[in-house]
């Protein structure tokens, strides 16, 4: 037998580990962070403590060694709670100490690693710049090498965990050169957050992931040893493109996550509010949308959870981490409008939280490739 759907009892306690935690800790001020656009050290530093830092780092190098489902249950948890915790756990995980983890040299992983596993530390995936989103190779940021070390100079924009006093660092692609066919040779560079002429800003006035730290960064005669290229000169699109693959499982998981919150949310209120005498779930038209939500998540659910599978089997898995970025983005987006509908004139209210949900939703079909992107890498497998 290689396929169960049954969960395992160490899944199963995770689950709760983290849910227990997202109700507890992150619910009762999800809706004051959302309106303060306020990053939480508080909660981050809890996040760590539970072990949600460095969930797919192997232990040697102070992280969890999770496999890729429970990582995605935790993402999951948390998402359904609150999209801006998911985020920095998420961003995190994938984007920051994930490549370190899988590309780099036994020298760099013993050096940022550890403080990476802690959630007193975070590390920032810098790929896209003013000039270069969906088309990742249109990077701008040149990194010429004079003297003894590269000079890093550009701009990236919209960065996950870039300015907090907690960032320790960030991946930066950058040009190295020209290939023999014209294209740009693109590298990644670990930038420590302390390097001269690294600047990282947070970016404000956000519709959505409000309390999670976005940021503008600006490199100015960036001055970076060659020990600190990850992976070789050359290799950086391809790294960038891998983590990528990697990175979507976890935003599957927050849309997953999003739309089951928004679900159990919808379900309350629809058995609580009465209208004509019943409540609203007794009416057709209401039941109907709940019905549409539950299946369409038990869909999201299998397809993710398959992906999870196949990548912990070593198996191709980058269609269908791009098919589940694409659905539980869409079946996110689906649930949590769905909902304000069943919500009525409150849904539209900041006060309740649904109408939150329906903002964070929106990220998910952008973040990480967006769906019209996601559409045009599945198209191609299909060739
Ligand atoms: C809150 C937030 C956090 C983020 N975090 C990070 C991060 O940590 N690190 C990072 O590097 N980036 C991050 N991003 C950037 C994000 O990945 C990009 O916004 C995304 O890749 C899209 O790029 P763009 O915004 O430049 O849109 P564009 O590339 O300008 O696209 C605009 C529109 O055109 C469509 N389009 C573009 N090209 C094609 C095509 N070939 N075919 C069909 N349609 C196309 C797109 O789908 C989109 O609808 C973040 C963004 C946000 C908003």
């Amino acid at each position: 037998m290689s396929y169960s759907f049954v969960e395992s009892d160490e899944l199963k306690l995770l689950r709760e580990t983290v849910a227990n935690f997202a109700e507890k800790e992150i619910k009762p001020i999800a809706q004051q962070l959302d309106k303060q656009e306020k990053f939480s050290h508080h909660l981050t530093e809890q996040m760590g403590n539970l072990g949600l830092f460095g969930t797919i780092v192997s232990q040697d190098f102070g992280g969890q060694g999770m496999d890729y489902l429970s990582y995605a249950v935790a993402v999951e948890e948390l998402a359904k709670i609150d999209s801006s915790q998911a985020a920095t756990i998420a961003a995190h995980n994938s984007l920051g100490a994930g490549p370190i983890f899988y590309y780099g040299s036994q020298e760099q992983k013993d050096k940022f690693l550890p403080n990476l596993c802690t959630g007193r530390g975070l590390w920032g995936f810098g790929l896209t710049e003013p000039n270069a989103g969906s088309d990742a190779q249109a990077t701008q940021t040149t990194a010429k090498y004079v003297g003894d070390s590269w000079v890093l100079n550009g701009q990236k924009i919209w960065i996950t965990n870039s300015a907090t006093d907690m960032t320790k660092g960030l991946t930066i692609q950058a040009v190295t050169g020209r290939l023999k066919d014209g294209r740009p040779e693109l590298t990644c560079f670990l930038v420590p957050y302390n390097t001269p002429g690294l600047n990282c800003r947070p970016m404000s006035d956000k519709m959505m992931w409000r309390a999670s730290n976005t940021g503008e960064v600006f490199l100015d005669d960036v001055k970076v040893p060659d020990h600190l290229i990850l992976g070789r000169k050359g290799q950086g699109f391809k790294i960038m493109m891998e983590t990528l693959d990697n990175g979507r499982i976890s935003i599957a998981a927050m849309g997953l996550g999003l739309a089951k919150g928004a679900l159990n949310l919808s379900l309350n209120y629809a058995k609580e509010r009465k209208s004509f005498g019943v409540p609203l779930i007794k009416h057709q038209a209401i039941a109907f949308k709940l019905a549409d939500m539950a299946t369409r998540i038990e869909a999201a659910e299998n397809l993710l959870y398959k992906c999870c599978w196949a990548k912990q089997k070593k198996l191709a898995f980058a269609k269908l981490a791009c098919m589940a970025k694409l659905y539980c983005s869409e079946v996110a987006e689906f649930c949590s409008r769905e909902g304000q509908q069943i919500f009525g004139g409150y849904g539209l209210m900041k006060e309740y939280p649904i109408e939150r949900f329906y903002r964070d939703a929106a990220l998910l079909r952008i973040g990480e490739g967006t769906s019209e992107i996601q559409r045009l890498v599945i198209s191609r497998y299909l060739n």
